[in-house]
């Protein structure tokens, strides 16, 4: 039996393993030269609830903040196991060489993050997504030594091989031959991230850009709640991202303030008290969003010990990326996106609505509703690359393979069709258009006429990527990738249309309230090259 698993981050890694501990071949395709991924940024950490380690908390604790923090729209079930499997989870990443922060006692510490009702962050100083991640990797590269996983490096997903509502396999874009390939394999398991790249400049990776899910949408495959996108409200502007200035500033003290006539006014501490800078994310956005000023977070205050021994990641960013001191001066920020709360609709088991087809990680939308919790992906990462493994591995292998030579002679036809071109299409100038249209229509308050002023412009976009395919001086993935981002695009502009109610970190300046007949996920299906939004009733909120 033959899995292929798209993306080496860390849900991709976590489900890779599992399936190749249960005697699986996972060819793993990452379009890197090594494991890189978004997931080695996650500095915060990643949260469970351990025997042992409880202090006041629970497993239930953990399950209840989570469905609070998606108003309702996370699915109680899966948000259940994920939450059981916590312990079982970070026990797992010890076993392969994760080291979490211990106190002076050896006991693990944690640390507490917004919308949790106790401290149940499990950290590795300021470096959780490295540490996990390069454990991950050795343990790859341990199961490829004994020949049941296979890396494919430089390789993107094209298209899935699908054939009357199954998939067999994808095409795969080798970076090196400049040649797609066909790589059958029983089960096609995504796991390519979040989709910050169509934002432009975000605390992410430009290399998740939203393309796979785009493409299979384009093939058949239902996109859920893409209205929910979660922005940070601290982040600092540099010349390539938002860097992310961790919420753990506000945890020891930091004061977000604007200056008005000379005087500092902390505006957050004004309307909400003295816990106004531990809001939520999206409160906080919000918040910054109404000054329509420059904001500063300061901790200058806090002695340069504390600071070095809490914050050092902090104060290299600040001194690496703008040279700014933070023992000294504040910290100018601003907010991004950050994270997608939705990406293809998966069921429990995580296949999405076609067969044999599954989705992990950030690019699936299942736990985390209409906003996550900090430290809660990296634990659904892994807990969603388990759980679809273990379907897998119960599952039996497709006898035979569909003869797959029409379509892939007519993908070949078109990406040489690329590289003979005599057109100069923008390709990186509609890219461009196409952030600055999201930035501007799903910020952090939408409104009616803005997402149809949205939907207008990616109709534009589109009508001209038909007419003029392609773009010499590009490479060929950002040719062949541009329709499906620009697809995704406005399914989420429609998706966020259609939400006529305020819920997360969906926000309408017209609609401010959460209204109860909302109270469902959001699928949107492609026919005919429109989009077809419909209520999700199997995750009705039950209020
Ligand atoms: C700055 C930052 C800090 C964060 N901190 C935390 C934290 O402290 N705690 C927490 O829980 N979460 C945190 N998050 C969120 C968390 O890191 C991510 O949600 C999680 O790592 C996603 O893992 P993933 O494996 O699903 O995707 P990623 O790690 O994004 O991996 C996706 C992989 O897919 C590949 N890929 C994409 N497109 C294609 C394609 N077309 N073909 C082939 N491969 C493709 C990418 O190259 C990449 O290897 C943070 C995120 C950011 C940006």
């Amino acid at each position: 039996m033959e899995a292929l698993v798209i993306g080496s981050g860390i849900a991709g890694m976590a489900c890779a393993l599992r399936l190749a501990k249960q005697g699986i071949h996972v060819v793993l395709a990452s379009p890197y030269p090594s494991e890189r991924s978004q997931s080695v940024m996650a500095a915060g950490g990643i949260n469970a609830m351990v025997s042992g380690n409880e202090e006041g908390d629970s497993v239930e604790s953990h399950i209840q903040d989570t469905l609070k923090g998606g108003s309702g729209l996370g699915g109680e079930e899966a948000v259940r196991g994920m939450c059981e499997h916590g312990g079982e989870i970070i026990r797992y990443l010890e076993s392969i060489g994760t080291v979490f922060s211990v106190d002076g006692a050896n006991k693990p510490v944690r640390r507490a993050f917004g919308g949790q009702s106790h401290k149940r962050t499990y950290y590795c100083g300021s470096a959780t997504g490295k540490q996990i991640v390069s454990a991950l990797a050795m343990e790859c590269r341990r199961f490829e030594a004994f020949g049941m996983i296979t890396r494919r490096l430089r390789c993107s997903f094209h298209s899935a091989l699908i054939r009357d509502g199954a998939a067999y396999g994808a095409l795969l874009y080798d970076e090196a031959s400049a040649r797609l390939e066909a790589c059958y394999a029983d089960f096609l398991v995504m796991a390519t991230g979040g989709q910050n790249a169509l934002f432009g400049k975000t605390t992410g990776s430009s290399l998740c850009d939203g393309y796979a899910a785009g493409r299979l949408f384009m093939q058949g495959a239902v996109l859920k709640n893409l209205e929910f996108i979660q922005y940070h409200p601290t982040t600092l502007e540099t010349a390539q991202k938002k860097m992310l200035i961790s919420e753990a500033v506000r945890g020891e003290g930091g004061r977000l303030f604007y200056v008005e006539n000379g005087e500092r006014v902390y505006f957050m501490e004004e309307k909400y008290g003295k816990r106004g800078n531990l809001m939520t994310r999206d409160v906080i956005s919000r918040e910054i969003y109404a000054t329509g000023k420059d904001v500063y977070l300061d901790i200058s205050f806090l002695d340069g010990q504390t600071i070095d021994e809490r914050l050092p990641e902090v104060r290299d960013i600040c001194i690496k990326y703008r040279g700014i001191d933070i023992k000294k001066e504040p910290i100018p920020v601003s907010p991004s996106v950050h994270f997608f709360m939705g990406g293809l609709a998966v069921h429990l088991n995580h296949e999405t609505s076609l067969r044999n087809l599954f989705a992990v990680g950030e690019c699936a939308s299942i736990y985390h509703g209409a906003n996550r919790l900090g430290g809660n992906s990296l634990l659904s990462a892994i807990y969603s690359g388990f759980v679809a493994a273990d379907e897998i591995a119960g599952r039996a292998p497709a006898r035979k393979y569909p003869d797959f030579t029409a379509f892939m002679e007519d993908e070949r036809r078109l990406l040489k069709k690329s590289s003979a071109s005599k057109s100069t299409f923008p390709v990186f100038y509609i890219r461009d258009m196409l952030s600055m249209t999201m930035a501007e229509h799903l910020g952090i308050v939408r409104d009616e006429k803005g997402l149809e002023e949205g939907l207008t412009d990616i109709g534009y976009y589109l009508s001209i990527a038909e007419k003029i395919r392609y773009d010499r001086s590009v490479p060929a993935y950002s040719n062949f990738s541009l329709k499906p981002i620009l697809c995704i695009a406005g399914a989420t502009l429609a998706s966020a249309r259609e939400r006529r109610e305020s819920r997360g970190a969906h926000f309408r300046s017209d609609y401010p309230e959460t209204l109860e007949r909302y109270g469902y996920a959001t699928l949107v299906s492609y026919q005919d090259g429109k989009f077809q939004i419909r209520p999700d009733q199997e995750h009705a909120y039950e209020s």
